[in-house]
């Protein structure tokens, strides 16, 4: 049978027929091989790190190899509660990070924890009850403990896991509550072990676009920002319904979304907060929670944003930052994937609209793989606990501002950008032409 493989094409195909040497001209002067390509042509390495001679042109999107981290020599992460999030999202994108890898499970359900851990090839000594859970300690695979259970859960956890010294990658909202979250702060600079919070999106290449476009002014100062997040699906019983257990309604869940975009994307921090909530009458699942919530929220620089989060209506995401001239934002823009970007400005006598697209890659794989460089570079992570405490004190107001029938709650002010944020990851780069 013919070989047909790339290096049997060349060597018994094309190159033997003497065809291939018309095609690539000296390539056997370059590599003395008969038939091969130059060596130039076939990449390098570099400490390392394996490089491609780019097949495309410079003004085309161009990938490059993955580099990922041996096996060994990447950090173990333990993921706590096998919940929606965890089984549909995160314990997936592992077969996509690069520095990081599924190490141990932590389950209050026994037999679901084996049969994740079956398909995931964790082996019993790595699964963990909730109650041998301080026993992780003793587990030198787990570097990072990923706490994925419900809100008012995330202290307890963080708490223990610092203690049992382990990095502490939490998902949002990152408490029910301030005290809680201020004790998870203390818990991990007490342990000396580092706090991400999980805000997927300050690592996508679209919401990263966005807050060049916004810093850099493109197209002037940014007036007011805009956003909604929300969804209609709170099944009856959840424990989202419970506040002491939710820490709140939509507001915590989705709204945080909006309002952690309206700091990053200005970098500032606000000065006043207004908020209103309203619920369905009669409606069982909206006893103890808001579901609409509404707020406004307005900086030191004078931009003013709005939001709008509930579990009520049909899935809707959206952002738009309104520029002097020009308005940039995004639809989906606060999902997993197919995140749009559009740019709309003045060109000539007309409305110009400019949409970007990026290739899809699992936001939760960039969050993980980036709280592994900064544990590995020593640099403090680019969403740390100030940057969750910070979120957890507005929604705070804002529910504070709701309670006073939207009056505007004062917060004190800051100076400086990007105070609760650690130095952005190198290696996710930049997505903005210079
Ligand atoms: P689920 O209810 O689907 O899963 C939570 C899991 O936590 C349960 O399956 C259970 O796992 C564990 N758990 C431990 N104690 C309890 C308890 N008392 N009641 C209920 N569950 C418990 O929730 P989600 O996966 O939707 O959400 C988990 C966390 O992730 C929340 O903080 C949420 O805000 C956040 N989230 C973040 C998203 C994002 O995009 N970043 C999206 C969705 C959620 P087990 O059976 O293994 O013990």
């Amino acid at each position: 049978m013919a070989d047909l493989t790339r290096r049997g094409f060349f060597g018994t195909g094309i190159g033997a027929a003497g065809v291939g040497a018309a095609l690539i001209g000296s390539a056997e002067a370059a590599t003395g091989a008969a038939g091969q390509e130059p060596a130039a042509l076939r990449g390098s390495v570099d400490a390392g790190k394996v490089s491609l001679p780019p097949l495309h042109a410079k003004s085309e999107l161009n990938g490059t190899p993955p580099n990922p981290a041996a096996p060994g020599k990447r950090l173990g992460v333990a993921v706590v509660g096998l919940g929606t999030l965890a089984l549909e999202n995160i314990i997936p994108a592992f077969g996509e990070t690069k520095h990081v890898r599924l190490a141990a499970l932590v389950s209050g359900s026994p037999e679901k924890a084996r049969a994740v851990g079956a398909e995931y090839g964790i082996p019993e000594k790595s699964i963990y009850s909730y109650e041998r859970f301080d026993e992780i300690r003793n587990d030198p695979s787990v570097d990072i403990v990923y706490i994925v259970v419900p809100n008012a859960l995330h202290a307890p956890f963080t708490v223990r896991a610092a203690q049992a010294g382990k990095h502490v990658l939490c998902e949002k909202p990152m408490a029910a509550t301030v005290a809680e979250a201020e004790r998870m702060v203390e818990a991990c600079k007490a342990a000396g072990r580092k706090l991400m919070i999980a805000y997927r999106m300050q690592y996508t290449p679209e919401h990263r676009t966005l807050i060049d476009l916004a810093r850099s002014k493109r197209y002037g100062a940014v007036r007011f920002i805009e956003a909604v997040n929300g969804q209609n699906d709170l099944p009856n019983g959840q424990w989202r319904q419970i506040k002491a257990m939710a820490g709140g309604g939509s507001l915590p869940d989705v709204g945080v979304y909006c309002f952690n975009a309206f700091r990053y994307l200005t970098g500032e921090e606000p000065v006043a907060v207004t908020g209103l909530v309203t619920r369905p009458e009669g409606d069982p699942r909206f006893r103890e929670i808001e579901d609409v919530a509404m707020f406004t929220l307005r900086f030191p620089s004078g931009i003013v944003a709005s939001g709008q989060c509930g579990y009520s209506f049909h899935e809707s995401r959206m952002l738009r930052i309104h520029a002097e001239t020009g308005w940039f934002g995004a639809d989906a823009a606060f999902g997993y994937d197919n995140i749009a970007v559009a740019i709309n400005r003045k060109e000539g006598q007309s409305s110009a609209t400019e949409s970007r697209r990026f290739s899809p890659k699992s936001q939760f794989a960039q969050e993980m793989d980036a709280f592994a460089a900064a544990l590995q570079s020593g640099e403090e992570p680019h969403t740390p606990g100030a940057e969750g405490l910070q979120d957890m004190r507005i929604m705070e107001a804002i529910y504070r501002s709701a309670a006073q029938g939207g009056a505007v709650v004062t917060l004190p002010a800051t100076t400086g950008l990007d105070r609760t944020r650690g130095p952005w990851p190198k290696q996710l780069g930049s997505f903005v032409p210079a």
